[in-house]
């Protein structure tokens, strides 16, 4: 489904939210718009550098005071995520939103170039990282008045492709994590759906296309309507749905 929706200002007041792969990207924007909308964020990523870029740019712009998390996904136990569970009990007791943004390209091939290493990273990167995570967050999800976990899936993620070797199986497998959460939850205050970002401008984008010209992308920015309807008040009753920013 597409909807149009205008999110009126403040409308993630003091909602605790945590974002995978928050440092760049389509992350970093939802990072910055969340923010921009009240939210208190939970910035988990990688490269810790940009982590501090996108907290700095925050408080810059008048935001509140977000945590980092510098974690990569690909080497990150259950533990490691109780351990930020105890963390974000301890500051906030309770988490409002999680958006599983953060995943890898990996190489495109055919079917039988794909190295099992590769494979089990991709996985472990784009797919088994969310339950962990999840596993690991779902009492704090429990203590919100209401709750929106939001999965990023792609248009691989609902149609096969050749050569999209590993990344599409973890999409489609994304999908299915979403709508078996969604059904378990259905009728409570959790939620769970997932969003399609359409073609946006960014580093994996141009790696994916490298010949396309970037400048007839959308921005993350011109994505962000839908980012921020699944994380407010008004999506309550919305649950495993894939919502599509840009359909066509
Ligand atoms: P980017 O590659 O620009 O950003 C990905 C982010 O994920 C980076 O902040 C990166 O951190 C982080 N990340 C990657 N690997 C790890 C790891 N092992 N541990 C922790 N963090 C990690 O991607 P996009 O912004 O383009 O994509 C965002 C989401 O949208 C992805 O799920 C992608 O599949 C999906 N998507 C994107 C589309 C597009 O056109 N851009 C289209 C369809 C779906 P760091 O920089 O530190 O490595």
């Amino acid at each position: 489904p597409h909807f149009s929706f205008e999110s009126h200002e403040k409308s993630l007041e003091n909602k605790v939210i945590l974002i995978t792969g928050a440092g760049d990207g389509i992350g970093k924007q939802a990072a910055l718009s969340y923010a921009s909308s009240g939210a208190i964020l939970i910035l988990l990523g990688k490269t810790v550098e940009k982590l501090e870029r996108v907290y700095d740019e925050i408080i810059r712009r008048g935001g509140k005071q977000p945590s980092i998390v510098p974690l990569d996904l690909a080497g990150a136990t259950l533990s490691h995520y109780e351990g930020m569970a105890d963390t974000i009990s301890g500051e906030y007791g309770r988490l409002d939103g999680i958006l599983f943004n953060a995943s890898i390209l990996g190489n495109l091939c055919p079917f039988g170039q794909i190295k099992e290493s590769e494979y089990d990273n991709v996985m472990q990167v784009n797919l088994k990282s969310q339950f962990l995570i999840t596993k690991a967050l779902l009492p704090l999800l429990n203590e919100a008045e209401s709750a929106s976990v939001v999965f990023t899936s792609s248009s691989v993620g609902t149609k096969g492709r050749a050569f999209w070797s590993t990344y599409c199986v973890s999409k489609f497998a994304t999908e299915g994590m979403m709508q078996t959460l969604a059904d378990e939850y259905k009728n409570t205050h959790l939620r769970f759906n997932s969003i399609n970002p359409g073609p946006t401008k960014t580093d994996m984008r141009a790696k994916a296309f490298p010949a396309e010209d970037p400048s007839l992308l959308k921005t993350p920015l011109q994505i962000m309507p839908t980012y921020i309807y699944l994380m407010d008040d008004v999506s309550r009753g919305i649950n495993g749905q894939l919502l599509d920013c840009q359909p066509s």
